[in-house]
Protein backbone atom coordinates (compact mmCIF):
# COMPACT_ATOMS: atom_id res chain seq x y z
CA UNK A 1 0.00 0.00 0.00
CA UNK A 2 1.32 3.21 -0.99
CA UNK A 3 1.11 6.57 1.56
CA UNK A 4 1.53 8.69 -1.38
CA UNK A 5 -1.29 7.36 -3.28
CA UNK A 6 -3.87 7.99 -0.39
CA UNK A 7 -7.24 9.40 -1.11
CA UNK A 8 -7.97 12.81 0.31
CA UNK A 9 -10.93 12.25 2.60
CA UNK A 10 -14.32 12.00 1.11
CA UNK A 11 -16.03 15.19 0.52
CA UNK A 12 -12.87 17.19 -0.03
CA UNK A 13 -11.85 18.83 -3.27
CA UNK A 14 -8.75 17.07 -4.68
CA UNK A 15 -8.53 19.88 -6.73
CA UNK A 16 -8.44 22.62 -4.29
CA UNK A 17 -5.51 24.48 -3.56
CA UNK A 18 -4.86 23.30 -0.05
CA UNK A 19 -4.58 19.70 -1.22
CA UNK A 20 -1.26 18.56 -2.53
CA UNK A 21 -0.79 15.17 -0.91
CA UNK A 22 1.51 13.72 -3.64
CA UNK A 23 3.04 16.52 -5.06
CA UNK A 24 6.09 18.76 -4.39
CA UNK A 25 5.30 21.76 -3.57
CA UNK A 26 7.75 25.14 -2.89
CA UNK A 27 11.00 23.64 -2.33
CA UNK A 28 9.41 21.17 0.04
CA UNK A 29 9.74 18.08 -1.56
CA UNK A 30 6.99 15.27 -1.84
CA UNK A 31 8.39 11.58 -0.78
CA UNK A 32 7.23 7.99 -1.16
CA UNK A 33 8.69 5.51 0.24
CA UNK A 34 11.77 4.41 0.41
CA UNK A 35 10.62 1.42 -1.02
CA UNK A 36 9.05 2.99 -4.08
CA UNK A 37 12.22 4.53 -5.05
CA UNK A 38 14.13 1.53 -5.39
CA UNK A 39 14.42 -0.49 -8.40
CA UNK A 40 15.76 -3.86 -8.27
CA UNK A 41 19.28 -4.07 -9.23
CA UNK A 42 20.34 -0.19 -8.34
CA UNK A 43 23.30 -0.24 -6.78
CA UNK A 44 25.57 2.40 -5.16
CA UNK A 45 28.44 0.44 -5.24
CA UNK A 46 30.70 -1.17 -8.01
CA UNK A 47 32.64 -4.25 -6.64
CA UNK A 48 33.86 -6.91 -8.16
CA UNK A 49 32.18 -10.47 -7.96
CA UNK A 50 34.74 -12.18 -5.19
CA UNK A 51 36.93 -14.75 -7.58
CA UNK A 52 36.74 -17.67 -4.80
CA UNK A 53 34.05 -18.30 -2.32
CA UNK A 54 33.33 -21.32 -0.51
CA UNK A 55 29.51 -22.07 0.37
CA UNK A 56 29.68 -23.26 4.05
CA UNK A 57 25.65 -22.21 5.13
CA UNK A 58 24.65 -25.62 3.41
CA UNK A 59 20.81 -25.72 3.66
CA UNK A 60 20.74 -22.20 5.60
CA UNK A 61 21.54 -20.16 2.31
CA UNK A 62 18.92 -17.65 1.91
CA UNK A 63 17.35 -18.59 -1.42
CA UNK A 64 15.03 -15.37 -1.98
CA UNK A 65 15.55 -12.02 -1.38
CA UNK A 66 16.29 -9.98 1.26
CA UNK A 67 13.58 -7.66 0.15
CA UNK A 68 15.79 -4.53 0.87
CA UNK A 69 14.70 -1.84 -1.29
CA UNK A 70 17.98 -1.09 -4.07
CA UNK A 71 18.98 2.56 -4.35
CA UNK A 72 21.85 4.85 -5.12
CA UNK A 73 24.03 6.85 -2.91
CA UNK A 74 22.48 10.28 -3.42
CA UNK A 75 18.62 8.84 -3.10
CA UNK A 76 19.35 6.95 0.09
CA UNK A 77 20.56 10.53 1.27
CA UNK A 78 17.97 12.71 0.05
CA UNK A 79 15.43 10.42 1.31
CA UNK A 80 16.52 10.45 4.75
CA UNK A 81 17.28 14.03 4.64
CA UNK A 82 13.89 15.06 3.47
CA UNK A 83 12.00 12.87 6.31
CA UNK A 84 14.23 14.36 8.94
CA UNK A 85 12.57 17.95 7.44
CA UNK A 86 9.44 16.98 8.23
CA UNK A 87 10.12 16.08 11.07
CA UNK A 88 8.52 18.51 13.82
CA UNK A 89 11.37 19.88 16.38
CA UNK A 90 11.63 21.43 18.97
CA UNK A 91 14.98 23.56 17.30
CA UNK A 92 11.48 24.52 14.73
CA UNK A 93 9.17 25.66 16.89
CA UNK A 94 6.81 25.69 20.02
CA UNK A 95 6.20 22.61 21.10
CA UNK A 96 3.49 22.40 23.39
CA UNK A 97 3.19 19.09 24.63
CA UNK A 98 2.11 18.91 28.47
CA UNK A 99 4.04 16.43 30.72
CA UNK A 100 6.57 16.33 27.63
CA UNK A 101 8.68 19.19 29.00
CA UNK A 102 9.89 19.80 25.20
CA UNK A 103 12.16 23.06 26.07
CA UNK A 104 15.06 24.70 24.58
CA UNK A 105 18.47 21.81 24.52
CA UNK A 106 21.94 24.40 25.03
CA UNK A 107 24.40 23.90 22.42
CA UNK A 108 26.29 23.85 25.32
CA UNK A 109 25.34 20.55 26.21
CA UNK A 110 25.64 19.29 22.60
CA UNK A 111 29.69 20.42 22.89
CA UNK A 112 30.42 18.98 26.04
CA UNK A 113 28.81 15.66 25.60
CA UNK A 114 31.16 15.54 22.80
CA UNK A 115 34.04 15.73 24.02
CA UNK A 116 36.36 12.86 23.35
CA UNK A 117 37.00 11.46 26.55
CA UNK A 118 33.48 11.53 27.69
CA UNK A 119 31.98 10.71 23.88
CA UNK A 120 34.28 8.11 23.24
CA UNK A 121 34.75 6.11 26.29
CA UNK A 122 33.55 2.53 26.32
CA UNK A 123 31.59 1.27 29.27
CA UNK A 124 34.05 -1.78 29.42
CA UNK A 125 36.97 -0.19 29.85
CA UNK A 126 38.91 -0.20 33.14
CA UNK A 127 37.78 1.54 35.34
CA UNK A 128 41.18 3.70 36.45
CA UNK A 129 41.05 4.94 32.95
CA UNK A 130 37.63 6.50 33.24
CA UNK A 131 37.89 8.28 36.23
CA UNK A 132 36.64 11.13 34.92
CA UNK A 133 33.43 10.18 34.03
CA UNK A 134 32.88 8.84 37.00
CA UNK A 135 33.76 12.10 38.57
CA UNK A 136 31.18 13.83 36.59
CA UNK A 137 28.77 11.02 37.19
CA UNK A 138 29.18 11.49 41.12
CA UNK A 139 28.84 15.26 40.68
CA UNK A 140 25.65 14.97 38.95
CA UNK A 141 24.52 12.67 41.31
CA UNK A 142 25.14 15.31 44.53
CA UNK A 143 23.61 18.06 42.58
CA UNK A 144 20.35 15.80 42.27
CA UNK A 145 20.55 14.77 45.31
CA UNK A 146 20.62 17.96 46.90
CA UNK A 147 18.00 19.65 44.88
CA UNK A 148 15.80 16.81 46.06
CA UNK A 149 16.67 16.36 49.50
CA UNK A 150 17.46 12.90 49.36
CA UNK A 151 20.21 10.99 50.51
CA UNK A 152 20.89 8.13 47.72
CA UNK A 153 20.75 7.66 44.19
CA UNK A 154 20.41 5.20 41.32
CA UNK A 155 21.94 6.51 38.03
CA UNK A 156 21.40 3.40 35.85
CA UNK A 157 17.50 3.95 35.15
CA UNK A 158 17.07 4.96 31.79
CA UNK A 159 13.95 7.16 31.21
CA UNK A 160 11.16 7.93 33.94
CA UNK A 161 9.49 4.49 33.43
CA UNK A 162 12.26 2.95 34.40
CA UNK A 163 13.01 4.78 37.17
CA UNK A 164 9.60 4.06 38.44
CA UNK A 165 10.37 0.35 37.70
CA UNK A 166 13.69 1.04 39.77
CA UNK A 167 11.62 2.98 42.94
CA UNK A 168 9.12 0.28 42.90
CA UNK A 169 10.89 -3.12 43.21
CA UNK A 170 12.86 -1.19 45.82
CA UNK A 171 10.06 -1.12 48.03
CA UNK A 172 9.30 -4.29 47.14
CA UNK A 173 12.39 -5.46 48.07
CA UNK A 174 12.26 -3.23 51.46
CA UNK A 175 8.94 -5.07 52.55
CA UNK A 176 10.64 -8.46 51.93
CA UNK A 177 13.36 -7.57 54.21
CA UNK A 178 10.83 -6.73 56.76
CA UNK A 179 9.20 -9.95 56.06
CA UNK A 180 6.26 -8.59 54.70
CA UNK A 181 4.19 -8.63 50.84
CA UNK A 182 2.01 -6.34 50.35
CA UNK A 183 -0.40 -6.63 47.53
CA UNK A 184 -1.64 -3.12 46.25
CA UNK A 185 -0.35 0.04 45.32
CA UNK A 186 -2.48 3.40 45.39
CA UNK A 187 -2.31 5.18 42.05
CA UNK A 188 -4.63 8.37 41.60
CA UNK A 189 -6.87 8.61 38.51
CA UNK A 190 -4.88 11.39 37.38
CA UNK A 191 -1.89 9.91 37.15
CA UNK A 192 0.36 9.15 33.45
CA UNK A 193 0.10 5.80 32.61
CA UNK A 194 3.68 3.92 33.47
CA UNK A 195 2.36 4.53 36.96
CA UNK A 196 -0.05 1.82 37.09
CA UNK A 197 1.65 -0.13 34.59
CA UNK A 198 4.48 -0.08 36.74
CA UNK A 199 2.86 -1.36 39.68
CA UNK A 200 1.15 -4.01 37.95
CA UNK A 201 4.54 -5.45 35.97
CA UNK A 202 5.41 -5.52 39.72
CA UNK A 203 3.27 -8.12 40.95
CA UNK A 204 0.97 -5.18 42.87
CA UNK A 205 -3.22 -4.85 42.18
CA UNK A 206 -3.63 -1.28 41.42
CA UNK A 207 -6.79 0.97 43.03
CA UNK A 208 -7.30 4.14 41.80
CA UNK A 209 -7.63 7.35 43.93
CA UNK A 210 -10.40 9.73 42.51
CA UNK A 211 -9.75 13.25 41.78
CA UNK A 212 -11.85 15.66 43.92
CA UNK A 213 -13.14 18.98 41.78
CA UNK A 214 -10.37 20.81 42.18
CA UNK A 215 -7.88 18.59 40.16
CA UNK A 216 -5.97 16.83 43.45
CA UNK A 217 -6.10 13.76 45.05
CA UNK A 218 -9.21 13.46 47.26
CA UNK A 219 -7.56 12.78 50.43
CA UNK A 220 -10.43 11.68 52.45
CA UNK A 221 -11.29 8.91 49.47
CA UNK A 222 -7.25 7.93 49.64
CA UNK A 223 -7.32 7.31 53.56
CA UNK A 224 -10.37 4.54 53.17
CA UNK A 225 -8.56 3.05 50.36
CA UNK A 226 -5.03 2.51 52.81
CA UNK A 227 -4.77 -0.33 54.78
CA UNK A 228 -2.15 -2.84 55.89
CA UNK A 229 -2.34 -5.00 52.54
CA UNK A 230 -0.68 -1.14 50.68
CA UNK A 231 2.48 -1.14 49.90
CA UNK A 232 3.01 2.35 48.45
CA UNK A 233 1.16 5.42 46.96
CA UNK A 234 2.43 6.40 43.53
CA UNK A 235 1.93 10.29 43.52
CA UNK A 236 2.87 13.01 40.80
CA UNK A 237 3.79 15.93 42.23
CA UNK A 238 3.05 18.81 40.36
CA UNK A 239 0.38 16.34 39.39
CA UNK A 240 -0.51 15.76 35.86
CA UNK A 241 -3.04 18.65 36.02
CA UNK A 242 -0.51 20.58 36.53
CA UNK A 243 -1.66 21.48 39.93
CA UNK A 244 0.62 21.46 43.39
CA UNK A 245 -1.00 18.66 45.05
CA UNK A 246 -1.25 20.57 48.44
CA UNK A 247 -1.86 17.71 50.80
CA UNK A 248 1.20 15.98 50.42
CA UNK A 249 2.57 15.88 53.28
CA UNK A 250 -0.54 14.84 55.01
CA UNK A 251 -0.60 11.93 52.44
CA UNK A 252 2.86 11.32 53.55
CA UNK A 253 2.51 11.13 56.70
CA UNK A 254 -0.46 8.89 56.56
CA UNK A 255 0.69 6.06 54.07
CA UNK A 256 3.65 6.07 56.60
CA UNK A 257 1.53 5.22 59.22
CA UNK A 258 0.30 2.24 57.51
CA UNK A 259 3.56 0.86 56.52
CA UNK A 260 3.50 1.87 53.36
CA UNK A 261 6.40 3.81 50.52
CA UNK A 262 5.88 7.20 48.92
CA UNK A 263 6.66 6.78 45.84
CA UNK A 264 6.89 10.47 43.88
CA UNK A 265 6.67 10.33 39.64
CA UNK A 266 9.19 13.26 39.29
CA UNK A 267 8.33 13.76 35.65
CA UNK A 268 7.14 17.25 36.13
CA UNK A 269 9.92 18.57 38.82
CA UNK A 270 10.74 21.16 36.71
CA UNK A 271 7.72 23.17 38.18
CA UNK A 272 9.85 23.01 41.58
CA UNK A 273 12.98 22.17 41.15
CA UNK A 274 15.40 24.94 43.49
CA UNK A 275 11.98 25.90 45.41
CA UNK A 276 10.80 22.60 47.37
CA UNK A 277 13.00 19.75 48.02
CA UNK A 278 10.85 16.61 47.67
CA UNK A 279 12.72 15.22 50.35
CA UNK A 280 10.98 17.47 52.63
CA UNK A 281 7.51 16.40 51.71
CA UNK A 282 8.32 12.81 53.22
CA UNK A 283 9.13 11.02 49.54
CA UNK A 284 11.25 7.65 49.52
CA UNK A 285 11.58 7.46 46.03
CA UNK A 286 11.38 9.94 43.21
CA UNK A 287 13.01 9.01 39.55
CA UNK A 288 13.80 12.42 37.80
CA UNK A 289 13.67 12.68 33.78
CA UNK A 290 16.93 14.26 33.32
CA UNK A 291 15.35 14.77 29.72
CA UNK A 292 12.61 16.60 30.69
CA UNK A 293 14.03 18.89 33.82
CA UNK A 294 17.62 19.39 33.20
CA UNK A 295 17.12 19.95 29.03
CA UNK A 296 18.94 16.74 27.66
CA UNK A 297 17.02 15.98 24.45
CA UNK A 298 13.97 13.60 23.77
CA UNK A 299 11.54 12.88 21.70
CA UNK A 300 11.29 9.88 18.94
CA UNK A 301 12.50 7.33 20.90
CA UNK A 302 15.96 9.44 21.26
CA UNK A 303 17.93 8.06 25.05
CA UNK A 304 16.35 9.15 28.01
CA UNK A 305 17.82 9.05 31.92
CA UNK A 306 15.51 8.71 34.69
CA UNK A 307 17.77 8.57 38.12
CA UNK A 308 16.12 7.58 41.16
CA UNK A 309 16.51 9.12 44.46
CA UNK A 310 15.80 7.68 47.75
CA UNK A 311 15.08 8.29 51.04
CA UNK A 312 17.30 6.84 54.05
CA UNK A 313 14.73 3.92 54.29
CA UNK A 314 14.84 2.91 51.40
CA UNK A 315 18.93 3.62 50.20
CA UNK A 316 20.00 0.30 51.11
CA UNK A 317 17.88 -1.39 48.52
CA UNK A 318 19.24 0.57 45.42
CA UNK A 319 20.73 -1.06 42.54
CA UNK A 320 23.49 -2.25 41.47
CA UNK A 321 26.14 -0.62 40.27
CA UNK A 322 26.70 2.51 42.14
CA UNK A 323 29.77 4.23 42.84
CA UNK A 324 31.69 5.01 45.77
CA UNK A 325 34.88 6.97 46.39
CA UNK A 326 37.60 5.57 48.05
CA UNK A 327 40.99 7.18 48.11
CA UNK A 328 41.26 9.00 45.30
CA UNK A 329 39.54 6.62 43.57
CA UNK A 330 36.18 6.27 42.27
CA UNK A 331 34.94 2.60 41.86
CA UNK A 332 31.77 1.22 40.78
CA UNK A 333 30.53 -1.51 42.91
CA UNK A 334 28.93 -4.28 40.58
CA UNK A 335 28.47 -7.32 42.90
CA UNK A 336 26.67 -7.20 46.29
CA UNK A 337 29.15 -8.88 48.30
CA UNK A 338 31.58 -6.03 47.22
CA UNK A 339 29.60 -3.41 49.65
CA UNK A 340 27.03 -4.01 53.00
CA UNK A 341 24.00 -2.57 51.12
CA UNK A 342 20.85 -5.00 50.20
CA UNK A 343 20.52 -3.87 46.10
CA UNK A 344 17.45 -5.50 44.71
CA UNK A 345 19.51 -6.48 42.07
CA UNK A 346 20.68 -4.68 38.70
CA UNK A 347 18.79 -3.32 36.06
CA UNK A 348 20.93 -2.90 33.15
CA UNK A 349 24.05 -3.69 31.89
CA UNK A 350 25.74 -0.65 31.81
CA UNK A 351 25.51 2.54 34.39
CA UNK A 352 23.62 4.55 32.45
CA UNK A 353 23.73 6.94 29.49
CA UNK A 354 26.96 8.71 29.83
CA UNK A 355 25.45 11.45 27.28
CA UNK A 356 22.84 12.56 29.38
CA UNK A 357 24.90 12.72 32.26
CA UNK A 358 26.74 15.05 30.75
CA UNK A 359 24.34 17.21 29.04
CA UNK A 360 22.19 17.55 32.31
CA UNK A 361 25.35 18.42 34.44
CA UNK A 362 26.48 20.87 31.95
CA UNK A 363 23.10 22.21 31.97
CA UNK A 364 23.06 22.28 36.02
CA UNK A 365 26.66 23.73 36.00
CA UNK A 366 25.78 26.91 33.59
CA UNK A 367 22.30 27.53 35.81
CA UNK A 368 23.55 27.51 39.04
CA UNK A 369 21.07 26.93 42.13
CA UNK A 370 19.85 30.48 41.48
CA UNK A 371 19.44 29.68 37.49
CA UNK A 372 17.72 26.75 38.08
CA UNK A 373 15.07 28.33 40.60
CA UNK A 374 14.83 30.64 38.18
CA UNK A 375 13.81 28.24 35.47
CA UNK A 376 10.87 26.91 38.05
CA UNK A 377 9.88 30.43 38.59
CA UNK A 378 9.69 31.02 34.23
CA UNK A 379 8.37 27.64 33.06
CA UNK A 380 5.11 28.56 35.85
CA UNK A 381 5.25 32.15 34.89
CA UNK A 382 5.01 30.74 31.19
CA UNK A 383 1.96 28.48 31.74
CA UNK A 384 0.10 31.14 33.97
CA UNK A 385 0.58 33.65 31.24
CA UNK A 386 -1.02 31.13 28.63
CA UNK A 387 -3.96 30.35 31.09
CA UNK A 388 -5.04 33.84 31.21
CA UNK A 389 -4.64 35.18 28.42
CA UNK A 390 -7.01 31.74 26.99
CA UNK A 391 -9.46 32.14 29.84
CA UNK A 392 -12.08 33.67 28.19
CA UNK A 393 -11.34 31.74 24.61
CA UNK A 394 -11.00 27.96 25.83
CA UNK A 395 -12.14 26.53 28.76
CA UNK A 396 -9.94 26.45 32.12
CA UNK A 397 -10.30 22.72 33.81
CA UNK A 398 -9.81 24.30 36.97
CA UNK A 399 -9.86 27.48 39.00
CA UNK A 400 -6.98 29.03 39.96
CA UNK A 401 -3.65 29.12 39.08
CA UNK A 402 -1.50 26.42 37.79
CA UNK A 403 2.02 25.24 38.26
CA UNK A 404 3.80 24.55 34.75
CA UNK A 405 1.20 23.49 32.83
CA UNK A 406 -2.25 25.03 31.56
CA UNK A 407 -5.14 22.90 31.05
CA UNK A 408 -7.89 23.31 29.55
CA UNK A 409 -11.25 21.18 28.90
CA UNK A 410 -13.76 20.79 25.74
CA UNK A 411 -16.53 22.65 27.39
CA UNK A 412 -15.74 25.70 25.19
CA UNK A 413 -16.34 23.25 21.95
CA UNK A 414 -19.51 22.40 23.25
CA UNK A 415 -22.16 22.61 20.60
CA UNK A 416 -19.57 23.57 17.54
CA UNK A 417 -19.73 20.04 16.55
CA UNK A 418 -15.64 20.32 16.77
CA UNK A 419 -13.72 18.08 19.33
CA UNK A 420 -10.37 18.05 20.98
CA UNK A 421 -9.15 16.23 18.60
CA UNK A 422 -9.93 18.15 15.30
CA UNK A 423 -8.88 21.46 17.44
CA UNK A 424 -5.80 19.84 17.89
CA UNK A 425 -5.23 19.07 13.73
CA UNK A 426 -6.49 22.36 12.82
CA UNK A 427 -3.40 23.99 14.93
CA UNK A 428 -1.20 21.84 12.50
CA UNK A 429 -2.24 24.30 9.69
CA UNK A 430 -1.61 27.15 11.68
CA UNK A 431 1.99 26.04 11.78
CA UNK A 432 1.98 24.21 15.42
CA UNK A 433 2.07 20.99 16.82
CA UNK A 434 -0.66 20.20 18.81
CA UNK A 435 -0.77 20.06 22.95
CA UNK A 436 -0.73 16.88 24.70
CA UNK A 437 -4.90 15.61 24.26
CA UNK A 438 -7.17 13.65 26.05
CA UNK A 439 -4.89 13.59 29.03
CA UNK A 440 -5.25 13.14 31.88
CA UNK A 441 -7.88 11.17 31.59
CA UNK A 442 -9.99 12.76 34.62
CA UNK A 443 -11.08 15.90 32.50
CA UNK A 444 -13.32 15.70 29.91
CA UNK A 445 -11.02 16.22 25.82
CA UNK A 446 -8.47 17.65 27.96
CA UNK A 447 -5.63 19.88 26.13
CA UNK A 448 -2.95 20.43 27.86
CA UNK A 449 -0.51 23.00 27.04
CA UNK A 450 3.36 23.40 28.83
CA UNK A 451 4.97 25.65 27.25
CA UNK A 452 8.39 25.64 29.42
CA UNK A 453 10.74 28.45 30.32
CA UNK A 454 12.23 28.73 27.32
CA UNK A 455 9.40 30.15 25.14
CA UNK A 456 9.85 33.99 25.01
CA UNK A 457 6.63 36.39 25.62
CA UNK A 458 6.56 37.13 21.54
CA UNK A 459 6.92 33.72 21.13
CA UNK A 460 3.68 32.81 23.55
CA UNK A 461 1.89 35.80 22.58
CA UNK A 462 1.94 34.40 18.33
CA UNK A 463 0.92 31.48 19.98
CA UNK A 464 -2.24 32.26 22.19
CA UNK A 465 -3.25 34.18 18.85
CA UNK A 466 -3.07 31.24 16.89
CA UNK A 467 -5.23 29.00 19.20
CA UNK A 468 -7.95 32.40 20.06
CA UNK A 469 -8.33 32.01 16.38
CA UNK A 470 -8.98 28.60 16.27
CA UNK A 471 -11.39 28.89 19.48
CA UNK A 472 -13.43 31.69 17.62
CA UNK A 473 -13.53 29.78 14.28
CA UNK A 474 -15.09 26.99 16.26
CA UNK A 475 -17.51 28.85 17.77
CA UNK A 476 -18.20 30.43 14.57
CA UNK A 477 -19.29 27.25 12.58
CA UNK A 478 -16.16 26.44 10.70
CA UNK A 479 -16.76 22.75 11.98
CA UNK A 480 -15.97 21.58 7.97
CA UNK A 481 -12.39 23.47 8.13
CA UNK A 482 -11.58 21.26 11.91
CA UNK A 483 -12.88 18.06 9.84
CA UNK A 484 -10.78 18.32 7.35
CA UNK A 485 -7.74 19.61 9.37
CA UNK A 486 -4.77 19.36 8.58
CA UNK A 487 -4.40 20.22 4.88
CA UNK A 488 -1.34 21.61 4.47
CA UNK A 489 1.07 18.91 6.11
CA UNK A 490 2.65 16.53 3.82
CA UNK A 491 -0.12 13.85 4.94
CA UNK A 492 -3.77 14.31 5.94
CA UNK A 493 -5.72 13.31 8.99
CA UNK A 494 -4.43 9.18 9.12
CA UNK A 495 -7.33 6.47 10.16
CA UNK A 496 -6.22 6.21 13.38
CA UNK A 497 -8.27 3.90 14.74
CA UNK A 498 -7.21 1.11 12.11
CA UNK A 499 -3.69 2.32 12.24
CA UNK A 500 -4.14 1.44 15.93
CA UNK A 501 -6.02 -1.88 15.54
CA UNK A 502 -5.05 -3.41 12.05
CA UNK A 503 -1.06 -2.04 11.82
CA UNK A 504 0.54 -2.89 8.82
CA UNK A 505 4.23 -3.11 9.74
CA UNK A 506 5.83 -4.70 6.36
CA UNK A 507 6.00 -3.29 3.48
CA UNK A 508 5.12 -5.53 0.58
CA UNK A 509 4.62 -4.78 -2.81
CA UNK A 510 0.74 -6.48 -3.43
C1 LIG B 1 7.12 11.55 30.87
C2 LIG B 1 6.40 11.04 32.03
C3 LIG B 1 6.63 9.75 32.55
C4 LIG B 1 7.50 8.72 31.85
O1 LIG B 1 8.79 9.15 31.59
P1 LIG B 1 9.62 8.53 30.38
O2 LIG B 1 10.97 9.13 30.54
O3 LIG B 1 8.92 8.93 29.13
O4 LIG B 1 9.63 7.04 30.56
C5 LIG B 1 5.99 9.39 33.70
N1 LIG B 1 5.13 10.22 34.32
C6 LIG B 1 4.87 11.46 33.85
C7 LIG B 1 3.93 12.35 34.60
C8 LIG B 1 5.48 11.90 32.68
O5 LIG B 1 5.21 13.12 32.21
Amino acid sequence: MSMAQQLPPEGTDSKDDAQWQGESRGLQQEEPLIFEIGRPGKCGVDLPEPSSRRERLGPLKREGSIGLPDLSEPEVVRHFVRLSQKNYAIDAGLYPLGSCTMKHNPRLNEKMARLPGFADIHPLQPQKTIQGALELMTDLADWLKQLTGMPAIAMSPKAGAHGELCGVMAIKAALEARGESRARILVPESAHGTNPATAALCGFSVSAIPAGDDGRVDVAAFKEQLGPDVAGIMLTNPNTCGLFEKDIIEIADAVHEAGGYFYCDGANFNAIVGRVRPGDLGIDAMHINLHKTFSTPHGGGGPGAGPVVFSEALAPFAPLPYLVHETDEWRLIERAEEGDAQPFGRMTAFHGQMGMFVRALSYILSHGGDGLRQVAEDAVLNANYVLEELRGDMSAAFEGRCMHEALFDASFLQGTGVETLDFAKAMIDKGYHPMTMYFPLVVNGAMLIEPTETESKESLDRFIAALRDLSTAAKAGQVESFKNAPVHAPRRRLDETTAARKPILRWTSE
